[in-house]
């Protein structure tokens, strides 16, 4: 049995980065970034009014005031993409919109509200300085800047920026391909019909959520029972997949055959069992560069060994910059005893109040009871080694499904 921050680094020193492809901006949401963006130019591309009203020379309306108005000549008007011909001179004017170039001569906007127009010509009621009311051009990218670093996962904010630095398509990483088994002579499909000491197959649905959730492209191929036969094709069917993930039959009951067949299947193993709560009977081993995952049957056992080791593999896969769930730190609201031995991790529900973020364990933590980890948005890690916290101290967390 190995520690769990051993199980991890191995995990995460046997997957590599996948190859990038080229998609669409539109179709980017969600992927992560293949390499390095620098904006190929200025972002906004010119200087520009950010408020309607008239582009000035700021030393023209020196000590206008509400009741001493500076009068200045209007030659031309100018909406947003177009661009002015002429130059600004002393005592002269433009009317310019909101996004409009700002015209040569000028260097800055008086606002419309605090000018009066009276025929050609434009009574200014405040003093401008140098600047007032424009973007410089590149203010927001400079033509070369870095603008986004590769790893980066690609959300609406990172999509707006991509777009205006003029990406019409993006290099992505490639998703993993991953594959879900589920195993158990005693499971059924949601919709099929439940014989006497049967149950439903929640991992299936759950641990495909899971995969998709962490961006690979996961597909389910059903449930493989207790026997040789039927588990070996299943494993056939999943040979193309870079990660492959089980659920059930990994222990050491007489029908747990999974890590036998996989082995027979050409699955070399890295590790079996894990000092860890819940979870510990997690397989991983590899066939050449596929990721194998036996993940105990009992639901949140999948889930959360899903979210400790699969995970961070997908994200690995995927060129992250910090594979795994994400982490944080809350302060415990409740004493918590325990039995020392495993790093646990209890699932918690969080509660702020104000700017304190509290962390209570969830009533049952039993790892059957898959409704706990609907109520619970994290995981409390408690070192192997403790048996007890008090009230107060703050613990370390992972998120569940994001942070
Ligand atoms: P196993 O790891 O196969 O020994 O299964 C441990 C427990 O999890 C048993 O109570 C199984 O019935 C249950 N279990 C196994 N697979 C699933 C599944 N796909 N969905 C829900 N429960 C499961
Ligand atoms: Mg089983």
């Amino acid at each position: 049995m190995i520690e769990y921050e051993v199980a991890r680094s191995l995990v995460l020193s046997s997957g590599k980065t996948l190859p990038p492809e080229s998609v669409l901006l539109a179709e980017a949401l969600g992927r992560t970034l293949a390499k390095d963006i620098k904006a190929r130019e200025n972002v906004p591309p010119f200087t520009k009014a950010t408020m309607d009203g008239y582009a000035v020379r700021a030393e023209d309306t020196r000590a206008a005031g509400r009741d001493n108005a500076v009068e200045l000549e209007v030659t031309e008007d100018l909406p947003a993409g177009r661009i002015s011909r002429k130059s600004v001179g002393p005592g002269q004017a433009v009317r310019i919109m909101t996004g409009a170039p700002l015209p040569k001569g000028a260097d800055a906007v008086v606002m419309v509200e605090d000018t009066e127009k009276s025929g050609g010509r434009v009574k200014v009621r405040r003093e401008v300085g140098p600047g007032a009311n424009i973007g410089q051009a590149g203010e927001d990218l400079k033509k070369g800047e870095l603008v986004l670093e590769g790893g980066a996962v690609i959300g609406p904010a990172e999509t707006g920026l991509l777009a205006a630095a003029g990406l019409a398509r993006v290099p992505v990483v490639s998703r993993p391909k991953l594959a879900v088994i589920a195993t158990g002579d005693e499971i059924v499909e949601p919709g099929d019909r439940k014989g006497p000491g049967q149950i439903r197959n929640s991992n299936g649905p759950a641990l495909l959520a899971m995969a998709l959730r962490t961006g690979a492209d996961a597909k389910y191929l059903g449930i493989a029972r207790d026997r040789s036969s039927s588990l070996r094709a299943k494993l056939a069917r999943a040979k193309g997949a870079d990660i492959l993930v089980l659920s059930g039959g990994v222990s050491v009951g007489d029908y747990d055959l999974v890590k036998d067949e996989l082995r027979t299947a050409g699955v070399r193993p890295v590790f079996w069992q894990v000092r860890i709560k819940p979870g510990k009977p997690v397989f991983f081993g590899r066939r050449g560069s596929q990721l194998v995952f036996g993940l105990p049957g009992n639901p949140t056992s999948a889930m959360v060994t899903f979210l400790l080791f699969v995970r961070p593999a997908v994200e690995r896969m995927l060129g992250r910059t910090n594979p795994g769930p994400s982490g944080g730190r809350a302060v415990l609201a409740e004493d918590v005893v325990l039995k020392p031995g495993r790093t646990q991790f209890l699932r918690g529900v969080l509660d702020a109040e104000g700017a304190v973020l509290n962390v209570a364990p969830y009533a049952d933590q039993k790892s059957g009871v898959l409704r706990s980890m609907v109520h619970s948005r994290v995981l409390i890690v408690v070192p192997a080694d403790v048996s007890r916290l008090e009230k107060g101290r703050d613990v370390e967390i992972l998120y569940i499904d994001g942070a």
